[in-house]
Formats: C-alpha cells, structure tokens, sequence
C-alpha cells in the first residue's frame, strides 16, 4: 500500500495535512505565551501521538524536552473502558515540572482522564493537556483539555498517526475510511 492508494481508502478528509499544520502552529504560539520561562515537560502518548508531537514541538520558539508514555486500555474491541495498564513509563522525574500531555485524539477522554490523574498523583507543578482532535459527543468523562485543534463529528478517523488495526498512521490528511475498507 503506497501513499497514492491510501488515499482511495478515505471516504472524505476531515483535514488535510495543511491545515492540521496551520492549527498545530497557532497551538505552539498559545502554548509558548503560557509556558515560556516555566519547567516544561512535554508527555506524548504512543503510538498515536508521535506525528502531533513531532509538528508541534517544532512550532515551538524555544526549546522543550519531550518524554512517552505507553499505555493499554481494556475493552471490548474497539471501545476504552477506562482500565488502564501502562506499558511504558515516564523516563524522567516530573516532580515540580509543568507537564503538557500531547495527544493525537480524545473520545470517550477514558483513558486520557487515568493518565492525568495518574500523572498528577507524582507531584508535579501542573499537568494540561493539548490534543489535536475532540469528539465532543463522544465524552464519557469531563476532561478539561486546555488546547484543542479540532472538535470533531462522532466518527472513526483515520490518518496523521491515528490508525486502523496499525495502518494508516502514516497518512498526511485526517480522514474517515471507505467502507470498503471493513469489508
Ligand atoms: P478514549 O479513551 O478517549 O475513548 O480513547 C483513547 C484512544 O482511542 C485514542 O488515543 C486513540 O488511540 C483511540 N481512538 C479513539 N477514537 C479514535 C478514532 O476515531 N480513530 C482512531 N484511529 N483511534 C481512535
Ligand atoms: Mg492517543
Ligand atoms: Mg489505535
């Protein structure tokens, strides 16, 4: 599957790769006013994190340190049940950091809404949250994220890190998949 055929697995973009680097850009610019000078940690969760996370880290002006985390969350297929294992801990020490959890998307905030707590529970100066995607009518659980780029319709996408059974995450535009896809 190379990246034209890809694309003809997408019933429709939701973003294209332009505008997810636009809206990435101007979250760098509100996250920089509000941590410049200040201890922070920027927490990705793999494995769809990654792409947010490199594009936005380099929308920052200035230097910032990043650090993953793994988690898996089990549940029916493909619903978050909120119970949490992590696979792969932090490597540093967050203690007194302001710590910025960088996520691809959030739907029913199950999983997310552990980790924060969980990060919270190490002491550290503060724990927000920036993600790319919200599916707003998804919510399970209220979470106050503190940088959205896009609310979303209640749909499963695909693309920029986000995947289907591990394909796809290599797609520049966020999309729905054909389903032709399923079958
Ligand atoms: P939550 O706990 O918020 O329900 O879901 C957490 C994880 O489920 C996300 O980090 C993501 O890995 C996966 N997920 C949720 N919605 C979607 C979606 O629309 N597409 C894909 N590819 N993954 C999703
Ligand atoms: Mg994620
Ligand atoms: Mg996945």
């Amino acid at each position: 599957m190379d990246a034209t055929h890809m694309g003809k697995d997408l019933e429709k973009v939701l973003y294209t790769e332009e505008q997810i680097q636009d809206r990435l850009a101007e979250l760098g610019q509100d996250i920089w006013r509000d941590y410049e000078g200040k201890d922070l940690l920027l927490v990705g969760v793999l494995k769809g994190a990654v792409l947010v996370m490199a594009d936005l880290m380099r929308t920052l002006p200035g230097s910032a340190p990043m650090d993953w985390m793994a988690v898996s969350s089990y549940g029916s297929g493909t619903k978050s049940s909120g119970v949490v294992r992590i696979l792969k801990d932090l490597d540093t020490d967050i203690t007194d950091k302001h710590v910025l959890i960088v996520e691809d998307i959030i739907d029913s905030g199950l999983t997310l809404s552990w980790i924060r707590a969980n990060l919270e529970s190490r002491s550290p100066a503060s724990v927000e949250i920036c993600t790319l995607l919200r599916k707003p009518d998804a919510a399970k659980v209220h979470i106050d994220c503190k940088y959205v780029g896009f609310d979303i319709p209640n749909e499963f996408v695909v693309g920029y890190g986000l995947d289907f059974a591990e394909q796809y995450r290599n797609l520049r535009d966020v999309g729905t998949l054909a389903p032709h896809v399923y079958s």
